[in-house]
């Protein structure tokens, strides 16, 4: 299960500034919806309200039919891929890894299992014990996604977390999270402002415009069917 529904979200940063205007939103169990839309249009807002690590103005967030609203951000079942990476410089991959499962008190025996089976899955086996000054920007981003995976959270955030990478590496990590969704069956919720990137990895896309939805569909509904001259000329423009 990994179900989230967005009712009514609201995020003023000031009086003058409303960046989400009562967003309405379903994410169903088990999608790869991403969520596109230009720079500043509040993709990361959303994304952080969902997190728990933005209060919305006012609305609520649900997972799976429950009010998670008020939920500290450790006790949600998500877990959370940036564009920076955000890596512990002083820990080892392995030990940025396993961090969040000490301070979850799982057992020596269990955490060191499921950071082998995280590390693996992200083909960073051999690579356990550098620390990130001593890694790619490719494979510091693989220890992120190995740090979210052994999480095994209901839904995956990820915030543009390819953008960083030169196109080439790019292709690659967007395979390999495709593979991953495919292998997991669990929900994620990408962010990007890459149309290439949307089209080619989601099975929902939602997109954004100044904190309003403009268009929600199957990537094929999306191109062939654009519903207003924005969604049309965002789409047909070159990324
Ligand atoms: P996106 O991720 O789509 O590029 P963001 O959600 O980061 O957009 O930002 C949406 C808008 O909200 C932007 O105009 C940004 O400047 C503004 N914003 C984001 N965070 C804050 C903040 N903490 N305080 C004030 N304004 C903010
Ligand atoms: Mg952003």
């Amino acid at each position: 299960m990994g179900a989230i529904t967005i009712q009514h979200i609201v995020k003023n940063f000031s009086r003058d500034i409303q960046v989400l205007k009562d967003l309405e939103l379903q994410i169903e169990d088990g999608s790869f919806t991403v969520l596109l839309g230009p720079s500043g249009c509040g993709k990361s807002t959303l994304l952080r309200i969902i997190a728990g690590l933005e209060t919305p103005t006012s609305g609520r967030v649900l997972l799976d039919g429950q009010d998670i609203t008020d939920t500290e951000p450790g006790q949600r079942q998500l877990a959370m891929v940036f564009q920076n990476y955000a890596l512990y410089p002083h820990m080892t991959a392995e030990q940025n890894v396993e961090y969040g499962l000490k301070i979850k008190k799982v057992p020596k025996e269990e955490r060191r299992r499921r950071v082998q089976d995280a590390l693996a899955m992200v083909e960073l086996g051999d690579q356990a014990q550098k620390r990130p000054a001593q890694m790619s920007g490719g494979q510091r981003q693989r220890v992120a996604l190995a740090r979210a995976l052994v999480k095994s959270p209901k839904v995956f955030l990820m915030d543009e977390p390819l953008s960083n990478l030169d196109a080439k590496l790019r292709n690659q990590m967007r395979v390999k999270i495709s593979q991953l969704y495919r292998q997991l069956g669990s929900t994620f919720l990408y962010v990007t402002h890459d149309q290439v990137e949307a089209m080619s990895m989601g099975t929902d896309i939602v997109i954004l415009n100044q904190g309003k939805i403009m268009q929600r569909g199957t990537p094929q509904q999306i191109y062939t069917d654009p519903q207003n001259t924005f969604v049309a000329g965002f789409i047909g423009s070159p990324p």
